[in-house]
């Protein structure tokens, strides 16, 4: 599994697992000053081990002796260890008390155990890349398995299926899409109503790829072109910049909401040049729209619509709004 995760997920983690090493420390040296506070020794101990270590360093570095002086080091750091367990048994303290203690003994909070990434780091930054998520899509808990094709009722469309075999079809493409994800630049459009799981179906999407370490961004339309409006005209702030980079590079792309916004000539290009840079490096998108798909030329132009037909599977769903149908369930 490759992780492809952004540099703000990579830095968050590295943030945290920074924290955790000094929190390491501090608890130690707390526990030290604690032991110390009831009996000297213990303070003494501490001080002796560091200067056999240190003396150990020197003996091998000066080559005199080195192996005698080595072992008789080693005897004593033994012996000192040894009365220090005595200790803080006699005090009524854990035999570890006075070590350092890591959130994971494999890598000592480091996540990498030599170029080897550790298991608790893989999963921090899979953490954080689905919190990431979770703040621009409020949508925590849609995964495939929570997405109700039940729930889909109301009119047949004439020579269609019903819409709850509809629904199961869509589901399934987009399980198909998350299967195939990374082997060729598929693209998806969902259509119809709002109350149809358009978001529901795309975050279930974005769920699974998260988990399977790819880089995935959400942003409705709205904001992508105020986005791309403010680098435009030279007034955008770091974070805006860097949401603007995001929209090139990340391996998947969701445009939630198409079509709600204000059409302009501005926003016409800055969706044309979106969707062609992303075609041309063969990067997935995702786009939501209440629109139907023919609409899409009427409201933007030609070449963004021909785009769209040409390079996108559009998976339309249709019938009664799904809220209601759970909420009188
Ligand atoms: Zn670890």
């Amino acid at each position: 599994m490759s992780i492809r995760y952004s540099k703000q997920i990579f830095k968050n983690v590295n943030d945290a697992f920074e924290q955790r090493r000094a929190e390491a420390v501090s608890r130690r040296s707390a526990h030290r000053a604690e032991a110390a506070q009831k009996n000297a020794r213990f303070a003494a101990i501490e001080r002796e081990l560091s200067q056999t270590a240190s003396g150990l360093i020197g003996a091998v570095a000066s080559g005199d002796n080195a192996k005698a002086a080595a072992e008789a080091a080693r005897e004593k750091s033994l012996a000192l260890q040894k009365e220090r367990r005595a200790l803080l048994l006699e005090y009524g303290y854990p035999e570890d008390y006075l070590d350092l203690k890591y959130t994971c003994e494999k890598c000592k909070d480091a996540g990498f155990t030599g170029s080897e990434m550790c298991s608790c780091y893989r999963r921090a930054l899979n953490e954080e890349a689905h919190k990431t998520f979770n703040l621009s899509v409020h949508m925590p808990n849609a995964t495939f398995e929570t997405f109700d094709t039940s729930l889909y009722t109301g009119e047949t469309p004439p020579n269609m299926p019903n819409p709850r075999e509809r629904s199961e079809l869509v589901l399934n493409a987009c399980r198909k899409f998350v299967h195939n994800f990374g082997k060729s630049g598929w693209n998806l459009i969902f259509t119809g109503k709002n109350g149809l799981g358009k978001t529901h179906l795309s975050s279930a999407i974005a769920h699974s790829l998260i988990d399977e370490g790819y880089d995935v961004v959400y942003e409705t339309a709205g904001v992508i072109f105020s986005l791309m409006e403010d680098m435009r005209f030279g007034r955008a702030t770091e974070e805006a910049e860097y949401r603007t980079e995001r929209l090139n590079e990340c391996d998947l792309l969701i445009i939630d909401d198409l079509g709600s916004e204000f059409t302009t000539q501005f926003v016409r290009s800055a969706l044309f040049s979106i969707i062609n840079g992303r075609l041309m490096n063969n990067k997935s998108m995702i786009i939501s729209t209440n629109l139907p798909i023919e609409a899409i030329s009427e409201l933007y132009d030609e070449r963004i619509y021909s785009r769209i037909a040409g390079n996108f599977t559009v998976l339309e769903l249709y019938g009664e709004d799904i809220r209601l149908a759970l909420k009188n369930k």
